[in-house]
């Protein structure tokens, strides 16, 4: 169950709940469209979005049930059922969050955003106190296009990370400025300013690479 129903004139799509986030949006971003969804393109679009969905567009455009407009279920009784903000409204409440606990999704209904071309990639920083606490002063400081997702790792022995580096805390901020370029370049200057970058791949990107990356 891995359909994605494409719909350009009321910008929405339809997706069988077996389909990858990655998936979808490739089938999607063919359109230069996209739903903001988290930053793996291996999980299951089911999965993600019943319960939330934090994603590089979240800033601007919301979690990922903000862009559910309707879902197809099939409930503990057995019964088909299509729900929305007008059938099954409090169904409709609570699969947006509510895991799966409700019922079987078989379908969701998407909105769609113009996205294409976006400032993305991720930065590397060393993890120490001041860095992060100025990374997220910078972060809640930046507009709303900028959304960055930051992960406090140990770093990994690869080639593009200092040696003295390898197995101590590092911050991993993979990020999306979801607008202009130049505009993103403006907004990311800050990030950048926080510390010197270990590893920095932030650069003009199309989203559906920046999410399959
Ligand atoms: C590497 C990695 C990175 C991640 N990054 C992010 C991120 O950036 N942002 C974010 O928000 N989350 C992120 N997650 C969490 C991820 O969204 C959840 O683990 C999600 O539940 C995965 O869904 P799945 O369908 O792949 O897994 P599954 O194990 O198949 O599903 C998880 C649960 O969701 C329910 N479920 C799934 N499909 C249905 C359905 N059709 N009907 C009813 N219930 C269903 C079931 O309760 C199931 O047990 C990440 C997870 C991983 C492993």
């Amino acid at each position: 169950m891995n359909a994605v129903e494409i719909d350009l004139d009321h910008r929405n799509a339809w997706a069988e709940t077996g389909v990858k986030a990655g998936d979808y949006t490739k089938a999607t971003g063919e359109q230069g469209l996209a739903t903001g969804f988290g930053d793996t393109p291996k999980v299951g679009v089911g999965g993600i979005t019943l319960s939330g969905g934090i994603g590089f567009l979240v800033r601007k455009h919301g979690l990922t049930i903000d862009d559910v407009l309707a879902a197809e279920v099939v409930t503990a009784d057995g019964q088909l059922v299509k729900v929305d903000e007008k059938n099954h409204p409090d169904l409709f409440w609570a699969l947006r969050g509510g895991g799966g606990n409700y019922g079987v999704v078989t379908r969701l209904l998407f909105r769609l955003h113009e996205i294409d071309e976006v400032l993305g990639g991720m930065l590397m920083l060393p993890a120490s106190a001041d860095v992060i606490s100025g990374l997220i002063a910078a972060a809640e400081a930046a507009p709303k296009e900028l959304s960055i997702i930051a992960n406090i790792a140990k770093a990994p022995p690869v080639p593009f990370v200092p040696a003295e580096y390898h197995g101590k805390p590092i911050v991993i901020a993979p990020m999306v400025y979801a607008g202009d370029v130049e505009a993103g370049e403006r907004a990311i200057a800050p990030i950048r300013a926080v510390a010197a970058p270990l590893a920095d791949t932030v650069r003009p990107i199309r989203y559906p690479e920046i999410q399959r990356a």
